[in-house]
């Protein structure tokens, strides 16, 4: 069952609620905090994309796919789906990092495509 992690946003105290997707979705857990309702609280690991719900060994843990081939380790479940050429979300890890840095340097006006589209169009337009 999925961790849910709650912040208080005023003394950063933290509160875990262990809970089925179901439960969570029906009924969210509201804690209170420092007279205010504490925030849920993603935490980004470093080297992982996202702390997701198969960040984690522990959550392998006699985990089959649906043809029966056990896949309780991380490492079972990545080559599995490499043999059938699926993909998990943490194969786009250094994909979003690339096109993240490319964002920026084209927000910056580092991007010399952009500079010679606007060149072009300014030319157009005169023209
Ligand atoms: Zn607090």
């Amino acid at each position: 069952m999925p961790t849910y992690t709650f912040r208080c946003a005023t003394c950063g105290r933290t509160q875990d609620a262990i809970m089925s997707i179901r439960s969570y979705s029906e009924a969210p857990p509201t804690f209170v905090c420092c007279l205010a309702q504490m925030e849920r609280f993603i935490s980004v690991v470093p080297g992982l994309a996202v702390h997701n719900a198969l960040a984690s060994e522990r959550h392998y843990d006699g985990l089959t796919a649906t043809d029966g081939t056990p896949i309780d380790t991380r490492a079972k479940h990545r080559a599995y789906m490499r043999e059938r050429g699926l993909t998990t979300i943490d194969d786009f890890t250094e994909t979003w990092k690339r096109e993240a840095q490319a964002r920026e340097a084209r927000i910056a006006g580092e991007d010399k495509t952009r500079a010679s589209d606007i060149a072009q169009a300014i030319e157009q337009l005169g023209g």
